[in-house]
């Protein structure tokens, strides 16, 4: 049994870090509640304690003598940065124990993984926290909240819950949980084939072909015939689908139908987010008639501008940011 002792920083008279509407000590109390759902819905022999599952204050020393006297295997302390910076970065205690720096060493990589912001380092230092536990130890400061652009990020529960991810996956890898067997499945994208491309023939649209190539690294195996029907729509969903599972332990059905719990599983995308969500959202513009730009998974300019044209030609909000109801018109 591994013993997970989760501790949501500051709370009750201390709020932590305060800007942008945002408070440290509600932010990391909705992390850290989603990291000790995710481990004990998801993971065997574990057990998880909170130093607060609550808004109240807490000494640093009283968060370290609960972790003691549970014997807790691994502290993981839960905090949002601030002072003027961006991006995420952990500590160690600086006399760095063997097991804290093999630890932080499997898990800052994990976190930094699925936030996809600037990497501030692997660091140490004498806080309290991490001076007074009796096990190895992390802390974790996750985005600066006086950011404006982490601030935003911040603001979206799905990144929330995504960064919870991230703490959960490294704790996994470095204790060796074991998933539970009717847990959520994680299916992965398969390696595109490295075989000959079919036909020689190039017919249909170009981009669609691009497109339906995409689809297939999936293996889901539908004509390359640059047409951009029902099929190529619905293995699009499954590509959505597989992605929402594998960024955000969605556990959906890859049944690559939209119905309401694909709906509520979507994630936002706006400028700068990258990757094969955004890939997805550039192929359903471009289906729609929307010329997203290049089909390169980059939410840059273009793509925004595509966002935007579309947005207002279905009176939405013209934000040019992919929230449930631009996701809502472009799937339905
Ligand atoms: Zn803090």
């Amino acid at each position: 049994m591994t013993k997970i002792f989760i501790d949501p920083g500051h709370g009750g008279s201390d709020p932590g870090a305060v800007a942008n509407g945002l408070k440290e000590k509600d932010l990391v109390l909705t992390i850290s509640r989603h990291m000790r759902d995710m481990l004990l819905d998801e993971y065997q022999d574990v057990q998880v304690q909170m130093s607060r599952d609550s808004d109240i204050y807490l000494s640093l020393s009283e968060r370290a003598q609960m972790a003691n006297s549970w014997g807790a295997d691994y502290f993981v302390s839960v905090h949002i940065n601030a002072g003027g910076g961006t991006g995420f970065e952990t500590f160690i205690h600086d006399s760095r124990s063997p097991k804290s720096v093999a630890y932080q060493n499997v898990v800052h990589p994990e976190i930094l993984d699925k936030m996809d912001v600037r990497d501030r380092g692997k660091k140490a230092a004498n806080f309290a926290v991490l001076r007074l536990t009796n096990m190895p130890a992390i802390l974790t400061e996750n985005l600066f909240i006086d950011n404006g652009n982490d601030a935003k990020l911040l603001k979206d529960p799905v990144f929330l819950q995504q960064i919870a991810r991230g703490h959960v996956e490294g704790i996994a890898k470095a204790f060796g949980l074991k998933r539970k067997s009717g847990a959520a499945s994680r299916p992965t994208a398969s390696k595109p084939s490295k075989q000959t491309p079919p036909s020689r023939t190039v017919s249909g649209d170009l981009v669609v072909r691009a497109i339906q190539e995409f689809i297939n690294t999936y293996g889901f195996n539908i004509a390359v015939d640059g047409i951009a029907g029902p099929q190529t729509l619905r293995a699009l969903i499954k590509v959505l689908q597989t992605e929402l599972n594998k960024q955000f332990g969605r556990g959906l059905v890859i049944d690559g139908i939209f119905g309401p719990r694909t709906r509520a599983a979507l994630a936002n995308l706006w400028a700068g987010t990258r990757g094969n969500l955004t890939r997805v959202l550039q192929a359903l513009l471009y289906i729609r008639g929307f010329n997203p730009g290049p089909f390169d998974g980059v939410f840059g300019d273009m793509t925004t501008g595509a966002v935007k044209k579309f947005q207002a030609a279905y009176s939405l909000n013209v934000d040019g940011i992919v929230g449930p109801q631009t996701w809502g018109a472009l799937l339905g």
